[in-house]
C-alpha cells in the first residue's frame, strides 16, 4: 500500500456482512450526487468560444457513451448496449442543443448554467408525469445532464462506467441493475451505506466471489476517492486508512482465509454427505449464465435457482423468444444431466425492470412481483415459458414459480404452462414436455396452505430470504431494522418445519433456496429440519459442502429439535454455536468472530 497516504487517521466501520473474504485496495467513491451548478455570466466577445466548448462536451459525452455501449456489450452480450439507447437520443436531441445555444448567446451565461436551465425545463415537465417509464427518462435526462457537465467542467465522473482499475466501490446504496452493471473484472470489493444481507446487490457479491459488506450507515460520507480500505465481508468490518499494524494483521486473516478455500476447493467431486451417510443435494444459485463456471468448479450439482429477471432488468427492452431460449439453451446445454430450475421472471420488488412502465407502489415489495406479474402480463409470461420449454429439450429443467401467496396462482400458471406446451408441440417444436414445475415458498401465506399446494406441484424451494421479510415484517434491504431480520427466528424454523412435513406427506422433495444455508448456523439447522437441497452462492458451495461432511444428520435433527422449542433466535444461536464448540470444535473456524 502507499505509504503516503496511511497518515490519515484510521476508522472503523462495522457494517452487515453481505459476502465473504477480504479485499485491500483505493476507494472508487461512486458519485451519483448532481452538483449545484451555479449561475455566472461571460462577456459577449466569449460567448462564441463557450457555444464551441459546450458541443466539445457533448462530442466527448457521445465519445463517452459510445465506449461504454461497446464495453457493455462486449462484457455482457449485445442487448446490454441498449440500457444507454434512451441517453444517447437525449444527447443528440435538436431542441436541447438549440436552446441551450440560445440560452448562451441571448443570456450570456455559461454553457453549464445554460445546459442546467434548459435540461430544468423539461425536467420540471416530466416531474408531473404520474407514468412510470416517463419518469424514469428523467433520471437519464439528468444522467446526460450530469455527464455533459463533467466534461464541461472538467470533472471526472465517477459512475460505475469510470471503474477501469482495481478498486473497492464504495456507495450510498446500489439498486440490483446498478450492481449487475458493475464491471467485475475491477471491483475488489464494495461496501455501502444501507442495504441488509439479504439485498440483491449482496446477493449479486456473493455470486460473483467479491466480498462485500452492507448497512455501514455513513462510510461513503467519510471515504474519499482513492483512500485506501480494508474490507472485511466475514466480520462486516470496513477500515478506512487502516494502520500498517491493521494492514499486516489483515494480511494474515487474508492468507488463513484464502488457504481455507483452496481446502476446501478439494471437497469438490465429494458429495454432500454427513457422516452417518445421510445425502443432501447441493447446487447453485445463478443469476447469468456466465455463473454455470463457477457453479461447475465449485463442485455443484446443478442449478438451484437461476434468477432469470436479470436479462430482464438490465435492458431497456423485453428480450423476445429466440433470444431467451438461446439464454436458458446455454445453461441447460452445460448442465445437461444434472436439474437446472429456472425461475420465472421475478420482477417486482426492488428489481425493477425499466420497459414494466407505470409501476408507482408504496409497497413494492408487498405489491406486483413475481407470479402477480406474469399473471398479469401472461403475454411476457408465455414468451418466457415458450423459450423455458424450448431450452427444456437439452437437458433437466425444472420450472419454479416465485412469489406465490394462493393456490389459484399455481392453477393459473399451470394451466398455461400446459396451453404453451400444446401450441409448441403443434408447431413441431423440439421441448422438454415433462419439465417438473415447482413453487417458491416464500410467503407465510404459502407456508400455511403447503399441503395443498405440495399436492399440486412437483417440488417446493423455500425463499427464506423473503419468508423472512414477510413473517417478521422486516425489510430485508432496511438497515435499521436489520437487527431483527433472522432466519434463526424460532417463528421461522416452525415455518420450514411445517413446509418440510406438508412435503414429506405428498412425497415431494423440498430445498432451499435463500441465503440461509450460507451460514453455518443456518445450514446446521436446516439439515436437521430434514431439507433434500440447498441452492447457494457457487463461491459458498464448497463451506456448506464442508459442514454437511463434518456432522451427523441424527446430530442436526436432536440440534433442530430443540431449537424449536426455543423461544428466542439468540438462544437458537447460543445452542448451535455451543454444540460447534462441544461436538464439532473443527468446525468453529466457520464462526464469522473466528475470522479476526
Ligand atoms: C428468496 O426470497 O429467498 C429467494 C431466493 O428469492 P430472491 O432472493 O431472488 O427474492
Ligand atoms: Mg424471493
Amino acid at each position: 500500500m502507499d505509504e503516503a497516504k496511511i497518515e490519515k487517521k484510521e476508522i472503523t466501520f462495522s457494517g452487515i456482512p453481505a459476502s465473504p473474504g477480504i479485499a485491500f485496495g483505493e476507494a472508487f467513491v461512486v458519485n451519483v450526487e448532481e452538483q449545484p451548478v451555479a449561475e455566472e455570466h461571460i462577456g459577449a466577445e466569449e460567448v462564441d468560444a463557450e457555444i464551441d466548448r459546450f458541443t466539445s462536451a457533448l462530442a466527448a459525452t457521445e465519445t463517452e457513451l459510445g465506449n461504454l455501449h461497446r464495453a457493455l456489450e462486449d462484457e455482457m452480450g449485445e442487448e446490454h448496449g441498449k440500457i444507454l439507447d434512451t441517453h444517447r437520443m437525449i444527447l443528440a436531441d435538436e431542441i436541447m442543443r438549440g436552446d441551450t445555444i440560445r440560452a448562451i448567446r441571448e443570456r450570456k451565461v455559461t454553457a453549464a448554467y445554460a445546459l442546467h436551465l434548459t435540461l430544468d425545463r423539461v425536467l420540471t415537465t416530466f416531474a408531473g408525469i404520474k407514468d412510470e417509464f416517463l419518469r424514469e427518462r428523467a433520471a437519464d435526462i439528468r444522467d446526460v445532464r450530469r455527464r455533459v457537465l463533467h466534461n464541461l467542467l472538467g470533472q471526472k465522473i465517477e459512475g460505475f462506467s469510470a471503474l477501469r482499475k482495481k478498486a473497492i466501490v464504495v456507495a450510498r446504496d446500489l439498486t440490483p441493475s446498478d450492481t449487475a452493471g458493475i464491471d467485475k473484472k475491477y471491483c475488489l470489493a464494495f461496501v455501502t451505506d444501507s442495504g441488509g444481507s439479504t439485498s440483491h446487490a449482496a446477493i449479486l457479491a456473493r455470486s460473483a466471489g467479491i466480498p462485500a459488506v452492507v448497512g455501514l450507515t455513513d462510510l461513503s460520507r467519510h471515504a474519499k476517492p482513492h483512500d485506501q480500505l480494508i474490507v472485511d465481508g466475514i466480520t462486516g468490518t470496513v477500515i478506512l486508512n487502516p494502520t500498517p499494524e491493521s494492514i499486516d494483521m489483515y494480511r494474515e486473516v487474508q492468507a488463513r482465509y484464502r488457504e481455507l478455500e483452496r481446502e476446501l476447493l478439494t471437497l469438490r467431486d465429494y458429495p454432500a454427505v454427513t457422516l452417518d451417510g445421510h445425502t443432501i443435494e447441493l447446487s447453485a444459485n445463478i443469476e447469468v449464465p456466465d455463473e454455470v463456471d463457477d457453479a461447475l468448479s465449485h463442485g455443484a450439482r446443478g442449478v438451484g435457482l437461476f434468477r432469470t429477471e436479470y436479462f430482464f432488468i438490465t435492458r431497456a427492452t423485453l428480450p423476445g423468444e429466440e433470444e431467451q431460449y438461446r439464454y436458458y439453451a446455454s445453461v441447460v446445454k452445460r448442465m445437461p444431466s444434472d436439474p437446472v430450475i429456472i425461475r420465472t421472471l421475478d420482477v417486482g420488488g426492488d428489481k425493477i425492470a425499466r420497459w414494466v412502465g407505470d409501476l408507482e407502489e408504496a409497497n413494492p415489495f408487498m405489491g406486483w412481483r413475481g407470479i402477480r406479474f406474469t399473471l398479469a402480463r401472461t403475454d411476457i409470461f408465455r414468451t418466457q415459458l415458450r423459450a423455458i420449454f424450448r431450452a427444456a429439450a437439452h437437458g433437466n429443467v425444472k420450472i419454479m414459480f416465485p412469489m406465490v401467496s394462493v393456490l389459484e396462482e399455481v392453477r393459473l400458471a399451470r394451466e398455461i404452462c400446459e396451453e404453451v406446451k400444446e401450441d409448441l408441440k403443434r408447431n413441431r417444436y423440439q421441448i422438454g414436455e415433462k419439465a417438473e414445475i415447482g413453487v417458491m415458498i416464500e410467503t407465510p401465506a404459502a407456508v400455511a396452505i403447503a399441503d395443498h399446494l405440495a399436492r399440486e406441484v412437483d417440488f417446493f424451494s423455500i425463499g427464506t430470504n423473503d419468508l423472512v421479510q414477510y413473517a417478521l415484517a422486516v425489510d430485508r434491504g432496511n438497515t435499521k431494522v436489520s437487527y431483527l431480520y433472522d432466519a434463526l427466528h424460532p417463528g421461522i424454523l416452525r415455518l420450514l418445519r411445517d413446509t418440510v412435513a406438508a412435503a414429506r406427506k405428498n412425497k415431494i422433495w423440498v430445498g432451499v433456496c435463500g441465503e440461509m444455508p450460507s451460514s453455518i448456523q443456518g445450514a446446521l439447522v436446516l439439515l436437521g429440519l430434514g431439507l433434500d437441497e440447498f441452492s447457494a452462492a457457487p463461491y459458498l458451495i464448497p463451506t456448506i459442502k464442508k459442514i454437511v461432511r463434518s456432522v451427523t444428520y441424527d446430530e442436526t435433527r436432536s440440534l433442530a429439535r430443540k431449537a424449536l422449542g426455543m423461544g428466542t433466535a439468540r438462544e437458537v444461536r447460543e445452542h448451535i454455536e455451543r454444540y460447534i464448540r462441544d461436538k464439532r470444535p473443527e468446525l468453529g473456524e466457520f464462526l464469522p468472530e473466528a475470522a479476526s
